[in-house]
């Protein structure tokens, strides 16, 4: 029996759970090739080691987002489905000059009265704007902006009449949006703030280390993976094929493929030579219509001991340090109590500007940021690691307006309906939605191949 063929273009979470759901949903088995640039699976799902000690530590995705209080929840399904216990995660502190700022009441000492008012109508603006059911729908809608969506989030925290109330909802907020409140709009803005509370979503972690998902999906994937094989170029074939063409050593190889699913992330769209004017400016198009680049840089420190215990709890705080940043506490969940890690992720311009610094620069400018009270734990210091993410996530991800899914997922289809796209950008910048994306295109192609079975 002939089989279909498909390409899938990226082994990063998207390509793999778009391989998985296609091998799963097919009545009948299909020949998947992955095309992988690297030398690994996983692409930004990475749990690496230090190398004084083998203690585990995310340097890329590291919280995964549970709506299942508000509906069904695709990736949970996914993790239990591949046998992934995991574990909740909670973060209740800001720290801001020094401050530890965890319950109502310290919020009150430090904001004071009014600073205290303009925090609680803001929340409410907030919820009142969007439900948690509407959370739970809102990237699927396509239509005509809101206000919302064509407010800058910059002018929506001008209009917070108090500026510590201010300077504390955007040290909250800016690690996750990985951008500017400038560079974005008060849509997505909102949304990441309300993504706080746990009546929006949960959040958890995979007890093992998130890489663990990725490793899971490729054990299980009766596919062809080409690593350190890079796509340089998509383009359309004889009759209704496609062929990409990739770097295989200094070598090109060029296969024809029934459909092809280029499952990169925004950033190595126009990495792709794609062939022919039509094409080519589809995609020049897609990408323009996401193009709003945003911003990692994480610096993971191991310690002989969580000195911090005690002092600051939880999986994680906020330090208004670099702009607004988040301090991951690592070892709360690497199962390791033999030292302390303590991860940093910066977002935004401060990511950007400082990736131009050395690694041993980086390192020193998280240990000087720890607050006051922690200072003392600089000396417990053991092995710095630093990665990199510039460009790598999405400031406005869905775009504006917000396209049909279809749309989303399929740049060119009158010469090019067997070509699809799958990526977090065309939903929420995370693996719920990179899932999401995956899961509409298996579906779609299964659907391809049935109507027309060769
Ligand atoms: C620092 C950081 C923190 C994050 N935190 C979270 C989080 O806490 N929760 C969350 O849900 N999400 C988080 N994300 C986002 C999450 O990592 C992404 O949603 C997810 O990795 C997207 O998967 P992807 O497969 O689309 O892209 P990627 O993970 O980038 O994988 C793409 C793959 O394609 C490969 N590739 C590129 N070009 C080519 C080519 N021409 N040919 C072949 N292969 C190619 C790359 O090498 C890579 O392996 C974070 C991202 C970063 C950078």
């Amino acid at each position: 029996m002939e089989l279909w063929s498909i390409a899938i273009i990226g082994g990063g979470p998207g390509g793999l759970m778009t391989a998985y759901q296609l091998q799963k949903r097919a009545g009948r088995p299909c020949d998947i090739t992955i095309y992988e640039a690297g030398a690994r699976l996983g692409g930004k799902i990475l749990t690496p080691r230090f190398s004084t000690a083998p203690v585990a530590y995310e340097a890329g995705a590291a919280e995964l987002y549970d709506y299942s209080r508000v509906g069904d929840d695709p990736l949970r399904e996914l993790i239990a489905e591949l046998g992934l216990s995991t574990h909740p995660m909670d973060g209740d502190t800001v720290v801001m000059d020094g401050a530890k700022l965890t319950t109502d009441d310290d919020l009150l000492a430090y904001l004071g009265a009014a600073g205290w008012d303009a925090l609680e109508a803001f929340d409410r603006r907030a919820k009142d704007w969007m439900s948690p059911v509407e959370y739970y729908e809102a990237d699927w809608k396509e239509g005509v902006p809101d206000a919302m969506a064509l407010a800058a989030f910059r002018d929506v925290l001008a209009e917070i009449p108090d500026a510590g109330a201010r300077r504390y909802i955007e040290t909250l907020v800016h690690s996750d949006l990985a951008t500017e409140p400038g560079r974005t709009n008060a849509y997505y803005g909102l949304q990441n703030y309300l993504m706080n509370d746990p009546d929006y979503m949960g959040l958890y972690t995979i007890d093992g280390g998130i890489e663990r998902l990725p490793e899971e999906l490729a054990k299980r994937l009766e596919a062809t993976v080409l690593l350190e094989q890079a796509v340089v170029r998509v383009e359309r074939a004889e009759g209704d094929l496609l062929r990409v063409v990739s770097r295989c050593g200094g070598e090109l190889e060029s296969d024809e493929f029934d459909f092809v699913v280029a499952a990169l992330p925004h950033n190595w769209l126009l990495g792709v030579k794609w062939g022919g004017e039509l094409l080519r400016g589809a995609m020049e198009r897609h990408h323009a219509h996401y193009d709003h680049p945003a911003h990692y840089l994480r610096v993971s420190v191991l310690f002989a001991s969580a000195f911090w215990r005690g002092r600051i709890d939880g999986s994680f705080f906020m330090l208004d340090a670099f702009g607004g940043c988040c301090v991951y506490d690592e070892s709360s969940r690497n199962g390791d109590d033999s030292h302390g890690v303590l991860g940093w992720l910066l977002g935004g311009e401060a990511a950007v500007t400082l990736s131009n610094l050395a690694d041993a620069e980086l390192i020193r400018l998280a240990l000087e940021s720890l607050p006051e009270s922690l200072k003392f734990g600089a000396a417990e210091f053991v092995e710095g690691r630093v990665h990199r993410w510039c460009g790598s996530v999405n400031g406005m991800p869905g775009g504006v307006p917000a396209l049909d899914p279809e749309v989303r997922h399929q740049p060119e289809p009158s010469e090019h309906p067997n070509l699809f796209v799958v990526g977090d950008y065309l939903f929420d910048s995370t693996l719920n939605g990179v899932l999401d994306s995956a899961d509409f295109v298996a579906e779609w192609i299964v659907e391809e191949m049935e109507d027309d079975a060769p």
